[in-house]
């Protein structure tokens, strides 16, 4: 179970969620993506490898301007340690993006019953297989996952974006640790404390 940071609030979220992600290096990870609103759209980039390659490859390419955005350090337990694997995950329409620690046990019968559904998987994981859940409900963001969640068996945290409601992190914790940072008129979420300090000493652990 590695890395999750969220970010919401004024400032430029990437450099913020990226230094977030440091903090937690300690844990131990085997890649690192990020998802963050840019425009009207969703800006993704992971790798493979430790948080170096990640800025390599947002050197290429930095997503500039959202101030909503998320990132994961990935110890993989469902497919193996690649690009394709990290997170974040997208929905077929890549409108919706999740990350994940920890295990979703019900994975095999979700992932049947998505690709009967005609969903389109593209990776090993457990964690996509949220992004398309969510994909196929209506209503509210919170309703959407609140519902997904009752559906999926195991010890993990989440957190969501969605496009439908760029404005909003919704963070899920399932045993596995979560914590809201509150600052200066910004919120973090967080999988562990280190990760909110550089900007908030006000920390909730969710219960
Ligand atoms: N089970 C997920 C995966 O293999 C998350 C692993 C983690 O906790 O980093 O991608």
């Amino acid at each position: 179970m590695c890395g999750i940071v969220g970010y919401v609030g004024p400032d430029e979220a990437l450099p913020i969620v990226i230094e977030g992600l440091r903090r937690l290096e300690y844990r131990g990870y085997d890649s690192a993506g990020v998802a963050l609103v840019v425009g009207d759209g969703l800006s993704v980039v992971k790798r493979a490898g430790k948080l170096g390659e990640l800025e390599r490859a947002l050197d290429g390419a930095r997503p500039s301007g959202g101030s909503v955005g998320m990132g994961h350090t990935r110890w993989a337990t469902h497919g193996a340690p690649t690009d394709l694997n990290a997170h974040p995950h997208l929905d077929c329409a890549g409108r919706i993006a999740v990350i994940h620690n920890g295990i979703i046990e019900n994975f095999q019968e979700l992932r049947e019953r998505l690709e009967k559904d005609g969903h389109a998987l593209v990776s090993e994981t457990d964690t996509e297989l949220v992004a398309h859940l969510l994909e196929g409900r209506d209503g509210p963001l919170l309703e959407r996952v609140r519902a997904t969640v009752r559906e999926l068996e195991g010890a993990y945290s989440l957190v969501v974006l969605s496009l439908d409601e760029p404005d909003v992190l919704i963070g899920v914790k399932v045993s596995s640790p979560l914590v809201v940072g509150l600052g200066d008129g910004e919120t973090i979420l967080a999988s562990d404390i280190p990760a909110l300090l550089g900007r908030t000493t006000k920390v909730v652990p969710v219960d």
